[in-house]
């Protein structure tokens, strides 16, 4: 089965060929985050348009770096959604002109589930049953995953998703957009035992979560900073360190919870802040203590791209699922609502 996925449901054009045989056979990456930059997040009609200059060459790019005719393929997968409407219509609509035109079938991809299957592009696969932690900027979510498809939502946060919190706490410290990977670089070189950043929610029972407090609480401390004559660079790289603590020992809390919960030994994580090596990190130490193991991506497949739009397709294709004619883009899309898949990946 040989799929070529693209990905634009936000500020990252990505295409890329899989091989159900052979692996990942070509990919293509391309980052709108200059054009973005100076106003401070995503700017949609500019993604929307970028989009439309980007895709086709990167199709043009990847099949000719790995050989392919578009005839060749099994069947095209794009983004139908969850993400910005107008980015998600220019590869939709490209996808299914392409299909078309090359008479093989195309079908939309849940942007999450993509996310959630990121790790199995790697030698060493998750089994199922697990439960996946689904870290990014637009989801914060503990998922049971029982097989493609096959999601039960266990808890989700009642507010700022941590890409949110990491990018709203990045802006106050005026670090440019998006903020998570500035964040953690200031943070290595912090004093981890200046502030104390409350872990939100780690008291109650259950496995929801919220970072929007995290956030006011960073200001709270960038003010009293401002009032010494502050912030200093130091205050930045302290105030840093304590906010990726608490956001990282939270998520482990909660994982180690919805493990316990049930009764499973394997984690997956995936998505943006999945990529912060502090969470990796933190999350391997716990769970090694309880023999329990956690899985993620490669770093370039945390953050959006096309080859797990490719990957989930392909597995989606395979089972014979296609796009009824009907089709549309979907913004908002509870990844609970997807077809059940028999068998693995
Ligand atoms: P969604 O997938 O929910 O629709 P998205 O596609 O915008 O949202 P991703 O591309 O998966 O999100 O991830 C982007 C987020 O990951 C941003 O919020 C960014 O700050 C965060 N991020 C990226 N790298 C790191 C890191 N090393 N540490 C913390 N956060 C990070
Ligand atoms: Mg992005
Ligand atoms: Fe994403």
């Amino acid at each position: 089965m040989l799929v070529l996925g693209l990905e634009t449901s936000c500020d990252e054009t990505g295409v890329a060929l899989f091989d159900s045989e052979r692996g990942l056979l070509a990919d293509a990456l391309y980052s709108q985050v200059d054009i973005h930059v100076e106003y401070g997040g995503v700017v949609p009609e500019l993604a929307s348009r970028d989009h439309v200059r980007k895709t086709l060459p990167m199709v043009e790019e990847v099949l000719r770096s790995a050989g392919v005719a578009g005839a060749d393929l099994d069947g095209v997968a794009y983004t139908a959604g969850p993400g910005l409407v107008g980015a998600l219509m220019v590869g939709a609509t490209l996808a299914r002109a392409l299909a078309w035109g090359w008479g093989v079938p195309a079908l939309g991809v849940h942007h999450m589930e993509g996310h959630l299957l990121a790790p199995m592009l790697e030698d060493e696969r998750p089994e199922f049953p697990f439960v996946a932690l689904l870290v990014s900027g637009g989801h914060t979510q503990l998922v049971r995953v029982d097989g493609i498809g096959r999601y039960r939502l266990l808890g989700e946060s009642l507010d700022d998703a941590a890409g949110e919190a990491f990018d709203k706490t990045a802006k106050l410290l005026g670090l440019p957009y998006p903020g998570g990977p500035h964040i953690a670089r200031l943070a290595a070189e912090g004093d981890p035992a200046r502030f104390d950043f409350p872990r939100p929610m780690v008291g109650k029972p259950g496995l929801d979560f919220s970072f929007s407090g995290l956030k006011t609480y960073a200001l709270n401390t960038v003010e009293d900073c401002r009032a010494a004559g502050g912030p200093s660079e130091k205050d930045c790289r302290d105030i840093a360190r304590a906010f990726e603590d608490a956001v990282v020992d939270t998520l482990v809390i909660k994982c180690r919870r919805a493990l316990r919960q049930e009764g499973l030994k394997t984690l997956v994580i995936a998505g943006g802040v999945s990529a912060n090596r502090n969470l990796r990190a933190s999350l391997t130490e716990a769970l090694a203590r309880e023999r329990a193991r956690v899985f993620y991506p490669a770093p370039r497949f945390c953050t959006d791209n096309g080859a797990m739009i490719a990957f989930a397709g392909a597995q989606r294709l395979a089972a014979g699922q296609r796009d009824d004619a009907d089709t549309a883009v979907r913004p908002r899309w509870p990844m609970e609502e997807l077809p059940p898949l028999e068998g693995a990946a």
